[in-house]
């Protein structure tokens, strides 16, 4: 598959040379796109910057028209856009089509919201004066993502900054922007002037450079490492770019004595495994109250042993490719580390290595202790350690105890113990008995280093608008 940059409503090649994109699962060549950089990226907001004025003066009744165009033809080839995305992330095919359709729920959700931008008045204190507050949209927004959701981490920032009547440059990940050309091929069709929505591939320094120094850039969002987003906040400053930024996690998971154990393990299960791990939202330390420590790992190891691991184009497999070399590394360190610091393996501990292509079998790790990397890094792979502890408090001063603040779930069926815990985590994002939180609906997003900002639900829009307030004197 050959990629282009979309610009002004063109396709086009420019850029220094190409960008192979490689196939995790079987380490082949799948595609290229062009290796843009300055220029390109400069062109692309200056289209977005000629097609501000007549975009955000649209209704929100034609974007929604447009956008629900775009859903409905996401969903008419979700087949064909899923397997792009399993051929260049490694993602379970089935996987794969759930994102697509979680991408187009965004689409939907945000067509509709996007006509309920409200502003509102406030009594003044003269009778001579009028206080009246407006939303508008912000402005050109850029975009960078991440490559653990090609497609889903895109459409949830598009449609909205597109339904709030902003302009749009994405920069995809450098490993899987076959996906956003996809996804970009449908909006085309959709019928988006030109100018409103752009892609440009490419080097993420050179381009981010730009994103963040062009004066007509209003709005950055990002997701991705803590680590590149303190390096863009600190290049924002410049232009005082207005931030919304989802960066790591590591998430804790929380097992009290009371939980339903087989829902627990179900529930811990989808939030480990998911994507073979490679998720900011992955529990990544499981904390189980003593006395059901031997019951819930047991469990938790037969659920995880029948795992398939393989080629997620094949039929039944649930873990695919980690999605690099550095990817496989990371985890292979985090499993030895903690082995050489007392943990005991109940099932995987490996992988295989062939071909450029890396799958590690799912793992359990027991008698889990906080001087582990794994208990205090992103993993980013299917490791799952467990450690018990004794009290509720205990339980949440160690999940507490991480500069992270993304993403957290406990399991517990007793009313009191579950909202003393709810409270206290300091996490954007609590799951109680659910291992799967996301929703197009729901703000998500991180405190502490996991970010500024959220993303899904009515503050998803709000990230795109700028308060006015309009002060009238009679
Ligand atoms: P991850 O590896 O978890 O995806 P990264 O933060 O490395 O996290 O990457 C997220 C996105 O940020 C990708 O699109 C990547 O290309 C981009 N990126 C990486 N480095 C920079 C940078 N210096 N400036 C702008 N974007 C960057």
């Amino acid at each position: 598959m050959e990629g282009k940059h979309y610009i002004n409503g063109e396709w086009s090649t420019e850029g220094d040379g190409v960008i192979d994109v490689r196939n995790p699962a079987t380490g082949e060549l799948f595609g290229t796109v062009p290796n843009g950089g300055e220029a390109e990226a400069t062109k692309a907001i200056e289209a977005a910057e000629a097609a501000f004025p007549e975009w955000s003066k649209t209704t929100a009744y034609h974007r929604a028209e447009l956008l629900m165009k775009w859903h409905d033809l996401l969903l008419e080839n979700k087949q064909e856009v899923a397997e792009i995305l399993t051929k260049e992330m490694g993602k379970p095919l089935a996987e794969a089509i759930g994102e697509i359709e979680y991408s187009a729920s965004f689409i939907s959700w945000y067509a509709e919201e996007g006509k309920r931008v409200y502003g509102h008045t406030i009594p003044a204190s003269k009778d001579s004066k009028r206080i009246q507050i407006i939303k508008q949209p912000v402005g050109v927004v850029v975009s960078i993502t991440p490559w653990n959701f090609p497609a889903a981490m895109m459409a949830r920032k598009m449609a909205p900054a597109l339904a709030a009547g902003c302009t749009f440059v994405a920069k995809p990940a450098k490993l899987t922007p076959l996906t956003a050309v996809k996804i970009y091929e449908l909006a085309e069709q959709a019928g988006f002037p030109k100018g409103v929505i752009n892609l440009v591939t490419g080097s993420a320094g050179k381009i981010g450079k730009v994103f963040t120094s062009h004066p007509a850039v209003r709005k950055l969002t990002f997701t991705g490492s803590t680590e590149i987003g303190k390096e863009l906040m600190k290049q924002s400053s410049e232009t005082m770019l207005n931030l919304s930024l989802e960066l790591g996690g590591h998430a804790p998971i929380i097992v009290l004595d009371d939980a339903d154990i087989d829902s627990a393990v179900k529930g811990v299960m989808a939030s480990k495994f998911r994507n073979a791990g490679q998720t900011c939202v992955c529990g990544n330390r499981i904390y189980v109250q003593e006395s059901i420590v031997d019951e819930f790992s047991r469990k938790l190891q037969e659920a995880a042993g029948k795992l398939k691991v393989g080629n997620g184009l094949d039929e039944g497999v649930e873990i695919g490719p980690l999605v690099d070399k550095d990817g496989y590394e990371k985890v292979e360190k985090h499993v030895q580390d903690a082995v050489g610091k007392g943990a005991k393996v109940l099932v995987g501990g490996d992988g295989q290595t062939a071909n450029e292509a890396y799958f590690y079998n799912p793992t359990i790790l027991l008698n889990a202790n906080p001087d582990m990397l794994v208990m205090n890094e992103e993993t980013f792979g299917p490791v799952a350690p467990i450690m018990s502890f004794k009290t509720d408090e205990e339980a949440v001063k160690l999940a507490n105890d991480t500069r992270f603040g993304l993403a957290a779930y406990f399991f517990t069926e007793s009313m009191s113990r579950g909202t003393y815990i709810a409270e206290n985590l300091d996490y954007g994002i609590v799951g109680w008995n659910d291992g799967l939180p996301s929703a197009a609906q729901a703000p998500f997003g991180g405190m502490k280093e996991s970010g500024i900002g959220r993303e899904g639900g009515q503050e998803g829009l709000e990230a795109f608008l700028e308060t006015k307030y309009i002060s009238i004197q009679l």
